[in-house]
């Protein structure tokens, strides 16, 4: 990986300094005396190690940048203002005066931590107020909270399933289902994403399993476009099989209250049989849920592992989020925006020759392939004053590495044109480097 150096022209409000006073940020540095046996004897070790120091030799390492204080639409890192542009903070909550007060006011409550699992004596009345208003919110009859997203479906995979059952997971499923489906001993079967032909192909291949889950997600994480949740969930009850939605990017953000993919296609919660969903991306905080049907919900209580051996949300997280769903239900304007800047991103990024793929939500990829080409652009943007991330395998496939840029409500559209200038100078001067080298 040889990287021409980057050569770049801060603008007049951003600071003149190109780089950051360490493009490592937080991350422990490898020493450079790296012991090839022992606990680095893997080849993920090795080739990420290798990653790294060739990254931080080009001077294009700009993850795990230490933020000064609160994300949102602009940051400071370093002391320098900075342009975010791949928070998940869709409805630009972060820094809500009345979710910031609810947490603290949950801490006065309930203290800073519950001493213990949900199960035994780590359940406060907050808990069950947010699961009440999870369940209203999602339409279901139930729901349970957690302390992430990921052990959401770790619960629930893990409780539900095991080795005598079969997983089809569509092909660009989250890291999260895989792990629970690995963990659970459940075999699983990818299929093209987002096709239902395909789905009904995997779904009649001959089995001997006894029942099938269908996994998918609302908003696809690295794509940002919309599950065909009404076709696949007609061809999964057809074929008798279960469907898992994972809303992680979907709720808060899709449908005309925010409500989720089932009310971005008008079909009743009920065609899933399970929701799961992340507290830490529209909605403010940290946590995650399952929610479905109160049966379900009161095995969970004493089948998902996390539910009784983790510790329980601690009372800040879910008072944040308590407080969020009832700002997000009293100020609809939050998704209007939401969907304003979006467009307005996703459209000067297709104008500007930027391949966005099937994006059709707050979730813009810009598709680079290749892995040198995602950190270079996002090194070059950082020296313009703008954080984007780059993504690039095993996070996305090989030969799909790219920038993930996240629209939100907070930015506004002189916010955009800066972001999408900044992409259109990085692209350029990047040619005009390789054209001289
Ligand atoms: N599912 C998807 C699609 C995700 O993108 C993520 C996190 N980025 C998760 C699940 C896990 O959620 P959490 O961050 O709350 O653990």
């Amino acid at each position: 990986m040889t990287l021409p150096a980057c050569s770049v022209a801060a603008p007049a409000n951003r600071s003149a300094s190109s780089a950051p006073a360490d493009v490592f940020g937080g991350i422990a540095h490898p020493s450079s005396d790296v012991d090839a046996d022992g606990l680095l004897d893997s080849p993920p070790a090795r080739r990420w190690l290798d990653l790294i120091a060739r990254a931080r030799a080009d001077d294009v390492y700009t993850f795990q940048q230490p933020l000064d204080g609160r994300s949102g639409a602009h940051v400071s890192i370093d002391g320098r203002s900075m342009l975010m542009m791949s928070a998940y903070d869709y409805l630009g909550l972060i820094g809500d005066e009345r979710i910031e007060h609810a947490a603290v006011e949950a801490v006065r409550a309930y203290g800073t931590g519950t001493g213990g699992v949900r199960l035994l004596t780590g359940t406060t009345a907050l808990h069950g107020e947010l699961e009440r208003a999870l369940a209203d919110f999602k339409g279901t009859e139930a729901a349970l909270v957690f302390t992430s997203g990921y052990m959401a479906i770790l619960g629930a995979i893990t409780a539900l399933f095991g080795r005598h059952d079969r997983a089809i997971v569509d092909a660009r499923i989250h890291r999260s289902t895989l792990d629970a489906c690995a963990l659970a001993g459940v075999p699983y079967r990818r299929f093209r994403h987002n096709d239902p032909a395909d789905l009904e192909a995997e779904l009649r291949r001959p089995t001997c399993a006894r029942r099938t889950l269908v996994a998918v997600e609302g908003v696809y994480s690295m794509d940002g476009d919309t599950c065909a949740l009404p076709q696949i969930a007609e061809v999964s009850r057809r074929h008798h099989a279960l469907l898992m939605v994972d809303e992680a990017h979907a709720f808060g953000v899709l449908g005309a209250s925010g409500r989720g993919v089932d009310e971005h296609w008008g079909v009743p919660s009920s065609v899933a049989d399970i929701w799961v969903g992340s507290l830490s991306k529209a909605i403010p905080s940290n946590g995650g849920f399952i929610a479905g049907s109160r049966s379900v919900m009161a095995y969970l209580q004493h089948g998902a592992a996390p539910f009784m051996f983790s510790s329980a949300l601690c009372p800040a997280a879910a008072g944040a989020a308590l407080e969020a769903l009832a700002v997000i239900r009293a100020e609809p304007g939050r998704l209007a925006r939401l969907r304003a800047t979006s467009d307005h991103l996703r459209q000067g990024v297709r104008e500007a020759g930027f391949d966005a793929g099937a994006s059709t939500t707050p979730i813009i990829p810009i598709l680079l392939r290749n892995s040198d080409r995602a950190l270079r652009l996002a090194r070059h943007l950082f020296g313009l004053g703008v954080l984007a991330s780059a993504i690039i395998p095993p996070a996305v496939p090989p030969g799909r590495a790219r920038l993930r840029l996240c629209a939100t409500a907070a930015h506004s559209h002189g916010d955009i044109d800066e972001a999408l200038r900044a992409l259109r100078l990085a692209r350029d001067q990047q040619m005009a480097s390789s054209a001289d080298a």
